[in-house]
């Protein structure tokens, strides 16, 4: 079995004692860790709570394609714009050529880019949606991503039907340079168009949402909704603190700091998301 070939992997660490032997390294073995509790339980257990600790409730990153099996009624998920693919403009390299880095990524992931669109239903209503992958390249915005966050905004004005983006991003592609730091402008554009039809555009930030998706599209959201704990912003908290140099508060950038300042509008644990969202919707829809 593969978790028993890998647990030579795991660090060494006092276990404990209620605890089963050896737990296996994240995202591997029959066993998972919370990082934030350090407490044991079965892995099965943890991803039937939709990868929240039911020890403290710490939210862990959920897959893509779980994410909108929690939050769309089962099965009415209709992938669109499945067939766009990142090109490489500019030729770039850094410690290697981003052609390479985006084969690489899109075999490990299984994902074209880092952002999947489509429409489905919530509590029988249909709603353009899409979410950001953060494992394909750290959920970063470049020229596909960009168009096809910009299509969700387009495909609920033609069909008159809300919109919902989930964000998990480190923000702009650095590796197309300027057609990624475009993005910003054209996704807000086609949201400013939807607006047009009067529809509801629930944003949903996940942790971390940061960078030119947090500076655009993810925080104009008629709703603003975050997971608990979420990092937000636009820079972060280290390179804000090197700059100011100053010490920042507890908390900073964090979905409760950021409530308590006005700058979101509700923080959702996950496993509400789905019932708050069709409440949004039927209140706003
Ligand atoms: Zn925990």
């Amino acid at each position: 079995m593969a978790w028993f070939s890998k647990q030579k992997k795991v660090k060494a660490k006092e276990s404990t004692p209620s605890a089963p032997p050896a737990p296996a390294a994240k995202g591997e073995g029959i066993w998972y860790k919370c990082d934030a509790c350090e407490n044991v339980v079965a892995r099965a257990e943890w991803e039937k709570a939709w990868n929240v600790c039911p020890s403290c409730g710490q939210h862990d990153a959920l897959p893509l394609r779980r994410r909108l099996d929690l939050v769309l009624d089962p099965g009415t998920f209709q992938e669109l714009d499945a067939e766009l693919t990142p090109q490489d403009p500019l030729g770039f390299v850094d410690s290697k050529r981003y052609r390479d880095r985006l084969r690489s990524t899109r075999k490990a992931s299984g994902l074209r880019d880092a952002f999947v669109d489509g429409v489905g239903t919530i509590g029988g209503d249909q709603v353009s949606i899409g979410c950001f992958a953060f494992e394909f390249m750290g959920g970063s915005m470049g020229s596909v991503v960009g168009e096809k966050v910009a299509r969700v905004f387009d495909r609920a004005y033609e069909r008159r039907i809300p919109a919902i983006v989930f964000s998990s991003t480190g923000g702009a592609r650095m590796q197309e340079g300027i057609f990624s730091l475009m993005q910003m402008a054209k996704t807000s554009a086609a949201l400013n168009r939807f607006r047009a039809v009067r529809k509801p555009y629930v944003s949903v930030m996940l942790h971390p949402t940061t960078g030119g998706v947090a500076a655009s599209f993810a925080w104009l959201g008629d709703v603003v909704i975050a997971e608990p704990k979420a990092l937000i912003g636009f820079a972060g908290p280290r390179v804000i603190e090197q700059t100011i140099r100053e010490k920042l508060p507890e908390g900073f950038q964090r979905s409760e700091f950021l409530l308590e300042h006005g700058m979101i509008d509700a923080i959702v644990p996950r496993p509400e998301m789905r019932d708050r969202l069709a409440q949004i919707l039927g209140l706003l829809g």
